[in-house]
């Protein structure tokens, strides 16, 4: 995908979530999809709020892929797929990967183990409409909770890429030296954002 890193490195499994700002804009190539409903409360993330943007900012990502003949991983919420589930229909036409990013955008320590794990649930059962069953996840705002993999593999993910190997106000996964993927158990494959 060299010719899709305009800005820096680009990501293994390229994301269209960019909601990390002040983290530095070169660490994503991505457009950020869901920015209206990025860091505000769960009861105002609704599609009135997205106004629109979501569509506009996936049809400019799916062009500019489509330019470079290159496939990507949407990591999806299951929110933003009711709203648009012609935006949806269209990113799987053009043979792109559909992943979990949860239902809201709720950093998951905010979660306890079961709010977690049924969002995980109602997102699966949202995507699978458009796509067979979904195998990547990505955290919002890339945070981490202890239950993370566990609810993964009882619901058969097979990799995760929620891990950005810098600490931000957001998070840290600096315990981590680069973007090179590793086991995080032995059946979730742990893809981390390139930095
Ligand atoms: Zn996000």
């Amino acid at each position: 995908m060299g010719s899709l890193k305009p800005t820096g490195e680009g990501s293994s499994v390229l994301g269209v979530c960019r909601a990390h700002e002040p983290a530095p804009c070169r660490l994503y190539w991505t457009r950020w999809v869901h920015r209206p409903i990025f860091n505000i409360p769960v009861d105002r993330q609704t599609k009135r709020e997205d106004a629109g943007f979501t569509p506009a900012a996936v049809d400019s990502l799916l062009e500019t892929l489509s330019r470079n003949r290159a496939k990507a991983t949407f990591f999806c919420l299951g929110a933003v797929a009711e709203w648009y589930p012609d935006v949806m229909r269209t990113i799987v036409s053009q043979g792109h990967e559909l992943a979990v990013h949860g239902y809201t955008h709720t950093p998951i320590h905010r979660h306890t183990r079961d709010s977690f794990a049924n969002e995980i649930k109602k997102t699966l059962d949202i995507l699978t409409a458009f796509t067979p069953r979904p195998i990547g996840f990505r955290a919002s705002n890339c945070t981490h909770a202890p239950f993370l993999f566990e609810v993964l593999e009882e619901n058969v993910f097979e990799y995760d890429s929620s891990v950005f190997p810098i600490r931000t106000p957001f998070y840290d996964w600096s315990m981590y030296p680069d973007s090179t993927p590793f086991w995080a158990t032995p059946k979730i494959l742990e893809i981390p954002l390139s930095k």
